[in-house]
């Protein structure tokens, strides 16, 4: 019995080894957190039966994390823990109740959100932010300053000349993680597993351009060696850290009973798919530091606190059929069509199954149960094929030859997953195309329903999204249940488009990778589409925000000579294609419109962000490195090495005083 069971335990701990060495060294999840939770309880359990049998290589005495090759190395302050789990009620009850015990009173919990990223620790000096770190292996950690230091929400200065190092969480915004995995689909990348997995795969990067790309944020709750700085407790800590001008989660609430915790966790579970972050569990902590001092510490992880995970949110369903549609760039995506089921609070029948790879992975099959979770907390993804409940005989999906729209012959790229359509002609292509000129964020022309454009293309009234400018009003009175008045209307809103700003029009061409954000910024740099269609990837790359594959993809489209006929035709039929400036409030005579400007060194009147958004008012585009093309450098004080650099390019440069007056003389005060 005993040796089965030492047997077991030596089983588990290889897993959950090798599991922890993918999902902290290599930023993938072999199985789900609920599974390896499961999994590392069963070998608490049999290391508390026999305790004789833990091992120095056992995951419950050390913290995860794996130490990463090419980064330097860190030691912390004070140990970085983990958290001990609670996955229901009794958990914490248990939980409370045994801290109670050992202090000897009632006490005041912290109930904090848990952030599902990675944890970081940054030190500061005298105010002055000099390092940035990862928990590592909890003692040891790798130094990303560098690209820490590109995340807005890290001031480089404190507002105060403080040493210490503070402690907090830091994660990528869910948004941030879809668009991603959007970007990664078109490109037939495998998509990324989860925000907390993007964001380590972020932060380990080594080139700290590209850490910027990512957006990641912070939400800071920690100090190490709290106690000596004078913090009474977790609540005066947040505030502090607040005054300092770090960020905080403010959903934090204090408890004084068990029924206080559950509540909070009830409210919290409520929001959480609202929340633009995702959070994996509530954190319950003691609020008293001095008390926190007296628990202490396991090897692992604080005695005061403990990690409540939420459960897991996965679903059952069975798979009734798998669609293959045609995108606008000719990628043809396979989409699951379910029986319905409820997940994280919507019912859904849908599932992108991403590309062939996915599904020959999942080796899925028409009629089998799978498993589903939503990606990022919005995107219902299947994660598992349910092989044990698989009724045999199962039918094989077969994966198409030909194109469903046109029946061309598929062909896939090499290095690429994804299978395409490449006939320029598709009929499916064209209609995503068109919709995607025609959408909300594009050249928003109301009315223009994709039924209507199937049907124009059908009557071969149009071809491509030019003929659209060249349709009378007769044409349109030629379509299915369009009357004249509705005809008048869809005339009229066609013609109006051809006044909007370039942006629009940029990102209704439907460039790859080229987003509503990029061709916004793109719009705004260049101002005209002749000025756009002569740039160089490295104009395009220089502005904050654009990463090498818009420039590249932007310099291509342009590159070919059926981009520039179908500008031409748009150019014929009236369309306009200048940038009408950041908002209609821009003075046009403005000083700042249209120049190129980089901040630098510590501003004392403004954060970054705000003196980048009131310059983005008054019409100037904010960079991040300085280059031939910029007009102005702001330096504040301690300018390193971007000053020296302007200096040498002989660009302009002021200092915050004349950048204060500057504004005033703009009609923006500094209050
Ligand atoms: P954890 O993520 O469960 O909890 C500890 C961490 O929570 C802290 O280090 C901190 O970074 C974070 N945290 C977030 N908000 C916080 C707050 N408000 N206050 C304090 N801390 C906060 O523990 P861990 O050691 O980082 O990772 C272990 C977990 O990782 C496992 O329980 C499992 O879910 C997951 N894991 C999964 C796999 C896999 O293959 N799927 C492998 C290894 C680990």
């Amino acid at each position: 019995m005993d040796k089965d069971l030492r047997e077991r335990l030596d089983e588990i701990k290889n897993q959950l080894n090798e599991y922890a060495y993918h999902y902290y060294v290599l930023d993938q999840s072999l199985i789900s957190d609920q599974e390896y939770d499961m999994l590392y309880h069963e070998l608490e359990t049999i290391e508390k039966l026999h305790p004789e049998w833990i091992t120095i290589d056992s995951p419950s005495q050390r913290i995860g994390d794996q130490l990463l090759e090419g980064f330097s190395k860190v030691s912390h302050a004070e140990a970085m823990y983990s958290l001990s789990n609670a996955f229901n009620k009794e958990d914490i009850a248990g939980f409370i109740k045994r801290v109670q015990s050992i202090v000897g009173q009632d006490l005041e919990w912290m109930c904090e959100c848990k952030i599902d990223g990675l944890a970081i620790a940054l030190t500061y000096e005298d105010g002055q932010f000099v390092r940035g770190a990862t928990r590592g292996d909890g003692n040891i950690g790798e130094d990303i300053t560098n690209n820490l230091r590109t995340i807005p929400a890290i001031p480089l200065r404190l507002r105060e000349e403080v040493s210490a190092e503070f402690r907090g969480e830091a994660y990528m915004p869910k948004d941030i993680f879809l668009q991603i995995n959007e970007q990664r689909d078109e490109m037939g990348l495998v998509p990324l597993a989860n925000p907390r997995n993007a964001a380590a795969g972020a932060l380990r990067q080594i080139d700290p351009k590209k850490v910027a790309e990512r957006k990641l944020n912070v939400f800071m709750y920690g100090l190490a060696n709290s106690g000596k700085h004078q913090i009474a407790s977790q609540a005066e800590l947040f505030q502090r850290i607040e005054e300092l001008g770090l960020r905080t989660n403010p959903l934090r609430e204090i408890c004084r009973t068990l029924d206080e915790v559950l509540n909070y966790i009830d409210k919290i579970s409520e929001i959480r798919h609202d929340l633009v972050y995702e959070i994996d569990g509530i954190v319950i902590k003691v609020n008293d530091i001095k008390q926190q001092q007296d628990l202490g510490y396991t090897v692992k992880a604080p005695r005061w606190a403990i990690a409540y995970k939420f459960p897991a949110e996965l679903a059952e369903t069975r798979i009734l059929d798998v669609e293959w549609t045609v995108g606008r760039t000719g990628v043809i995506t396979p989409t699951a069509k379910m029986v319905p089921v409820q997940l994280a609070g919507t019912v859904v029948q849908r599932a992108s199954l991403h590309n062939v790879d996915f599904i020959e992975n999942l080796d899925l099959r028409i009629n089998d149960i799978v498993s589903l979770h939503k990606a990022g907390d919005i995107i219902p993804e299947v994660t598992a094929v349910m092989i044990d409940q698989r009724r045999e005989p199962t039918e094989k999906l077969s994966i198409p030859k030909k194109c469903p729209a046109c029946h061309t012959d598929l062909e896939r790229i090499e290095g690429e997953v994804a299978i395409r359509c490449i006939n320029p002609n598709c009929p499916a292509q064209r209609l995503a195309q068109i919709s995607h000129f025609v959408s909300r964020q594009a050249m928003n022309i109301v009315g223009l329903g994709e039924r209507i454009i199937h049907q124009m293309l059908e009557n071969q009234l149009i071809q491509d999204i030019a003929d659209l400018y060249y349709l009378t009003k007769e044409d349109l009175l030629t379509l299915d249940k369009i009357k004249e008045k509705s005809a008048n209307n869809l005339y009229l809103a066609i013609q109006a488009s051809k006044s909007n700003s370039l942006e629009r029009l940029l990102f209704g061409l439907g460039i790859r990778h080229v987003g509503a954000k990029a061709a916004r910024l793109i719009a705004q740099k260049f101002g005209t589409i002749e000025a756009i269609s002569r740039i160089s990837p490295e104009e395009i790359s220089d502005i904050d925000g654009i990463g090498p594959m818009i420039s590249k993809s932007l310099v291509q489209y342009f590159n070919q000579a059926d981009s520039q006929q179908l500008i031409d035709k748009l150019k014929r039929a009236g369309v306009q294609m200048s940038f009408h400036g950041q908002s209609s409030s821009i003075d046009p005579s403005s000083e700042w419109l249209g120049k190129t400007v980089v901040l630098t060194g510590t501003l004392s009147h403004y954060t970054r962000t705000e003196a980048k958004e009131i310059l983005e008012s008054l019409g100037a585009s904010v960079t991040n490195s300085v280059s031939s093309k910029t007009d102005l450098l702001i330096a504040g004080e301690q300018a390193g090495s971007k000053l020296v650099k302007a200096e040498s390019l002989k660009i302009k440069i002021i200092d915050e005083a004349t950048f204060v007056q500057k504004l005033a003389e703009s009609g923006v005060e500094n209050e």
